[in-house]
């Protein structure tokens, strides 16, 4: 189904004015979560002034960039992340959300170009430990993050989290007392359709956005 141009430029509105109306100091940018629609729908999205983009899967994902390049945009790998994927992953997006495992950071920092700028990661956090999440546990979080930070070509700007629909606000200060810990870093991702509100409120610098700006995804 394509959404109308029109009606894009209204969500993304929407979602703005519902990003301003919780009260926060730190500032939080819109992600546009573009995983199954089509350029055309992102262009609509583009042309009423949204820039950052975040995809779930590779090969979607790169026809995409390829279609829609030269407009600046800034794309954000926010999907399940396998390891014989990570080359492509470091050469065309600007942001990667879903860091779970050491061995992923190692082969992004390693694929990088030493010529392009840092690629921006965050750990992926399984905030509420659930099974069917990926992420590190909390408390391996200490352990793994000096063998990341020093890791050429690539910043580890902070975390993101899926938290259980259970007690979403509980999850979210969880994630922003882990962020106090880390003055060298800046960023939280956390926040979709269903409970941005709440994770502004807690602190959230990206909010990802997909079904309240394109509409059910088929
Ligand atoms: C799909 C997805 C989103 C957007 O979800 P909506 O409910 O459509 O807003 C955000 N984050 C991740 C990791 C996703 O996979």
């Amino acid at each position: 189904m394509l959404a109308d141009k029109a009606m894009i430029a209204e969500n993304l509105e929407q979602v703005q004015s519902r990003i301003n109306s919780v009260n926060h100091d730190q500032k939080v940018q819109l992600i546009a979560v573009s995983k199954t629609r089509s350029a055309d729908d992102i262009q609509g999205a583009v042309d009423a002034g949204q820039l950052h983009f975040g995809e779930n899967y590779l090969q979607e994902a790169l026809e995409k960039i390829n279609t829609l390049q030269g407009q600046n945009l800034l794309w954000h790998f926010i999907g399940p992340i396998q390891s014989n994927k990570t080359s492509k992953i470091a050469e065309h997006f600007d942001w990667v959300h879903s860091v779970d495992r050491v061995k992923v950071a190692r082969r992004l920092s390693d694929q990088r170009s030493d010529s392009t700028n840092e690629l921006n990661i965050l750990l992926q956090v399984n905030i509420d430990q659930e099974s069917t999440k990926s992420g590190f546990l909390l408390e391996e979080i200490a352990l793994v993050v000096p063998q990341i930070e020093n890791l050429p070509n690539i910043s580890l700007r902070g975390f993101m989290c899926i938290p259980s629909q259970a007690n979403p606000s509980q999850s979210f200060a969880k994630m922003a007392n882990l962020l106090a810990k880390y003055p060298k870093m800046d960023t939280l991702s956390m926040g979709m359709s269903q409970d941005l509100e709440l994770a502004v409120q807690n602190g959230a610098t990206f909010v990802r956005i997909g079904t309240d700006i394109f509409g059910k995804r088929a």
